[in-house]
């Protein structure tokens, strides 16, 4: 799949983890998609990322600020339910909650090869 197909799909799957996510009781607001190189690289070097790789550099990764009982939440329990529908929607998709090296619970990414 070319790399602008894949962003489609990614962005489609992403309205359905919107309708899921008001479903199950929280609110979203829109944090980072794309992301310049120069931006990686100043979170690389303060820490708050751990990849120059990152899927963001090719729009293919949403942050998004969630909100549950109008609280900001990272909550890995609260938030797997969404985490497991994220990761359900395509083999591809992964959800920052699971991530081995970095617990990043706003975080959804489709990883292709
Ligand atoms: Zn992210």
């Amino acid at each position: 799949m070319s790399l602008v197909n894949e962003q489609w799909a990614f962005v489609k799957d992403l309205a359905k983890l919107v309708a899921k996510a008001e479903e199950l009781g929280f609110m979203l607001t829109g944090g980072e998609l794309s992301r310049p190189r120069e931006m990686q690289e100043l979170y690389f070097k303060r820490g708050s990322s751990k990849t120059m790789n990152s899927n963001h550099l090719r729009r293919l990764a949403q942050d998004y600020n969630i909100f549950f009982e109008v609280k900001l939440c990272y909550d890995k329990v609260k938030l797997k339910p969404l985490g497991d529908y994220w990761e359900s929607l395509n083999e591809h998709n992964r959800w920052g909650g699971n991530f081995k090296s970095f617990l990043d619970t706003p975080h959804f990414e489709r990883n292709v090869p």
